[in-house]
C-alpha cells in the first residue's frame, strides 16, 4: 500500500527529544512549558463536586453556557469590548485545538499566512495540514520585535491570515502600541484576517498591557483569538481553553469544530465557570509569575549566560555566546548530559533552523526546582 504523508517534514518534536535525554541524565527540566507546583485544590474539589452532582454527559458544543458568560464578562472588565457569550465565545480542548480549529475554518489550498517566527511549533504544521502556504518572517534580534516594512513586502493578493502571538512563545516578547497601529495600517481595506494566540494573557510583566486583539474592534471584526484556561489555572493537562471571534467567523469554526471533538469535558467547565467569576483567581496570575521571573533572573545574573528582553509568557531567553560557539542544539545537549540541565534551543521554532545562540528557560518551576536549576547553570 502506498500513502503520502501530510506532514512529511514533521519528526519528532524539540520537546520530545529533550524531555528524554532530561530524563535520562536526570537533569533538571527548565525546558518544557508548564508549571511544577500544585494547582488550586480548590478548583479540583469543585471539579469532583461538579462529577458528584451528575454533570457527567456531553456539554453542549459550544460550551458550558455559564462559562461562556464568565469568560465574556472577563472580556469586557478587561478588554473593554462586549462579546457575545451565546455566538462569539466557544469553548475548546485546549488553546493548540482552538488554533487548529481557527486556521481550518479559515484556509483554502494555496492561501499564504505570514507567520513570525521563532513559532509555536503547531503554527506551521497546522497551515500545511491545511494545503496552505506558511511564509515565515524572522522576528529582529535581539528584541524579537516585528519588522513591519518586512511584513508589508511579504503581503500579495494570496495572502489570507498574518499570526500573531503575544507574549510570545518561546522569547517572552510582548505587541506594542506601535504593533497595533502598523497591523491596523496594514490590514485596513484588505481581505486578510489575524489569528492572535493570546494564551499568556495574564502573564505579562514589568506593568506593561497585554494589547488583545479584542480591545480593537476594526482588528477584532477579522480576528479569531485562541485562549487557554489551563495555562491561567496551572493544569495545562486539563486542556481546556477557547476561541473567541465576531459572530460571523464563530459560526464557520462551529461547523468544524462540531465534526471534531464536538464538545469538551463537562465537569470541568461546570467548576471553571464559577472558579473564573472570582477575578482574583486569574488577576493575581502575573504577579504570581512575575515574582518567579525576577527571582529566576536574579539568580541567572550570577550564570554567565546573557538575558534577552522577555516581557511575558513562561519563558526568558538567554544567549550562550559568552559560553560556547556551539550550536544551539549542539549546546543544549551538553548541557543535559554534563551539567544536568534541560533547555530548549531556540533555533527549533525557525524552519530554517536560525541559530542565534539562545536558549529558552521554563521558570514556572517551584523555588526549589529555579534554585536547583540555575545553581547547576552558574558552572557552567
Ligand atoms: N500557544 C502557545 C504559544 C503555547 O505556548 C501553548 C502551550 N504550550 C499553547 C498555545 C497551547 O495551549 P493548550 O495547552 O491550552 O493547548
Amino acid at each position: 500500500m502506498q500513502f503520502q504523508s501530510k506532514l512529511p517534514e514533521v519528526g519528532t518534536t524539540v520537546f520530545t527529544v529533550m524531555s528524554a535525554l532530561a530524563s535520562k541524565a536526570k537533569a533538571m527540566n527548565l525546558g518544557q512549558g508548564f508549571p511544577d507546583f500544585p494547582m488550586s485544590s480548590e478548583l479540583i474539589e469543585m471539579v469532583n463536586g461538579a462529577m458528584r452532582q451528575g454533570y457527567n454527559q456531553y456539554a453542549p458544543m459550544e460550551g458550558w453556557l455559564p462559562l461562556r458568560e464568565t469568560i465574556a464578562e472577563k472580556i469586557e472588565d478587561l478588554y473593554q469590548h462586549t462579546v457575545r457569550a451565546d455566538s462569539e465565545i466557544t469553548i475548546t480542548p485546549g488553546g493548540t485545538y482552538a488554533i487548529y480549529t481557527a486556521l481550518t475554518t479559515l484556509l483554502q489550498p494555496g492561501d499564504e499566512v505570514i507567520v513570525f517566527e521563532p513559532a509555536y511549533d503547531s503554527y506551521i504544521p497546522n497551515i500545511r495540514v491545511n494545503g496552505a502556504v506558511p511564509v515565515s518572517i524572522p522576528l529582529e534580534y535581539p528584541s524579537y520585535s516585528i519588522n513591519w516594512s518586512t511584513v508589508r513586502a511579504a503581503v500579495n493578493s494570496k495572502t489570507k491570515l498574518i499570526m500573531l502571538n503575544s507574549p510570545h512563545n518561546p522569547t517572552g516578547a510582548v505587541l506594542r502600541h506601535e504593533d497595533i497601529e502598523e497591523l491596523r495600517k496594514l490590514v485596513h481595506g484588505t481581505n486578510i484576517f489575524i489569528h492572535s494566540d493570546e494564551v499568556y494573557e495574564h502573564i505579562v510583566f514589568d506593568g506593561l498591557p497585554h494589547l488583545s486583539m479584542i480591545r480593537y474592534p476594526d482588528l477584532f471584526e477579522r480576528s479569531f483569538v485562541s485562549f487557554s484556561l489551563g495555562k491561567v489555572f496551572h493544569c495545562t493537562g486539563w486542556k481546556m481553553g477557547y476561541s473567541v471571534a465576531p459572530e460571523w467567523l464563530m459560526k464557520e469554526f462551529r461547523k468544524v469544530h462540531q465534526f471534531n471533538a464536538f464538545s469538551v469535558h463537562t465537569p470541568v467547565q461546570v467548576a471553571m465557570a464559577s472558579f473564573l467569576k472570582e477575578k482574583s483567581n486569574y488577576i493575581s496570575l502575573s504577579g504570581f509569575m512575575q515574582e518567579k521571573r525576577d527571582h529566576f533572573r536574579d539568580l541567572m545574573s550570577k550564570t554567565r549566560f546573557k538575558p534577552l528582553a522577555s516581557h511575558g509568557s513562561y519563558f526568558q531567553i538567554y544567549s550562550y555566546s559568552a559560553i560556547s560557539d556551539a550550536p544551539d542544539f549542539d549546546f543544549a545537549k551538553e548541557l543535559v548530559a554534563h551539567h544536568g540541565v534541560a533547555a530548549i534551543p531556540v533555533s527549533a521554532f525557525y524552519q530554517s533552523g536560525k541559530d542565534d545562540k539562545v536558549l529558552r528557560f521554563c521558570f514556572a518551576k517551584k523555588k526549589e526546582t529555579l534554585e536547583a536549576g540555575v545553581g547547576k547553570l552558574a558552572k557552567v
